[in-house]
């Protein structure tokens, strides 16, 4: 007798389970991709996020979430979500299951809770990893990324906050950016981008954290 490792199904013969497929036998060969081993990962910060054991590759192939997490790793490359533990974080604490996590709507819910609910510290790591990046492409130094960066770029990277305004709109390098780089109709792109309001009330609220994190902002000569 011949058992299929992954469904538990029984043949005679080698021939008859070597032309055996399941789903599950499919589902496992996915998980060796890059997106199946992005989608295991997601569907492990979402049990970890829950306070939950994070299951094994066994739970999730029989998960009737398995393609929701497919869809949702497609999606967060779409969108240039930068940190998948902020995003699931967000989704776990407000109870929105992960069919929802790739409608436009739900991301939008997410970054204004990203913007109003997390320490400038978490966006200063995001963007300081995102610098660096942009550094390491563009062969300069992190503080004259902007010299080189193009405004369509930059649109996209605030919108999903690789790019935060906390950082941004204390950076002296960034102001030269929009006084010098960008054409008028970029400037109001970055500024809805931004959602520029809502900083500069947070910014009102939040005084003693923005004289603390312009220091350090200074510091890296941004
Ligand atoms: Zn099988």
């Amino acid at each position: 007798m011949f058992e299929c490792e992954y469904c538990g199904a029984q043949f005679l013969t080698e021939e008859t389970i070597n032309a055996h497929s399941c789903k599950e036998k499919t589902r496992f060969t996915e998980l060796e991709t890059t997106t199946g081993m992005q989608a295991f990962r997601c569907y492990q910060i979402w049990f970890k996020a829950r306070g939950f054991r994070p299951p094994q590759k066994r739970g999730f192939v029989s998960s009737h979430l398995y393609n929701s997490f497919f869809r949702y790793v497609k999606y967060r490359r779409k969108m240039g979500i930068p940190d998948d533990k902020i995003y699931i974080g967000i989704m776990a604490s407000e109870g929105i299951l992960p069919q929802h996590w790739y409608n436009d709507d739900i991301y939008r819910y997410a970054i204004k809770k990203f913007d109003s609910d997390f320490d400038p510290k978490v966006h200063i790591r995001i963007t300081l990893v995102t610098l660096d990046k942009l550094a390491r492409k563009l062969d300069c130094e992190i503080s004259e990324v902007f010299d080189y960066l193009r405004p369509s770029d930059a649109i996209k990277l605030i919108q999903s906050r690789n790019f935060s305004p906390w950082v941004l709109l204390l950076s002296q390098r960034f102001k030269k950016y929009l006084q010098e780089e960008t054409t008028k109709e970029e400037r109001m792109m970055i500024s809805s981008a931004m959602n520029i309001k809502h900083w500069k009330l947070m910014f009102e609220i939040k005084k003693d954290k923005v004289s603390e994190t312009k220091e350090y902002i200074n510091q890296l000569n941004l």
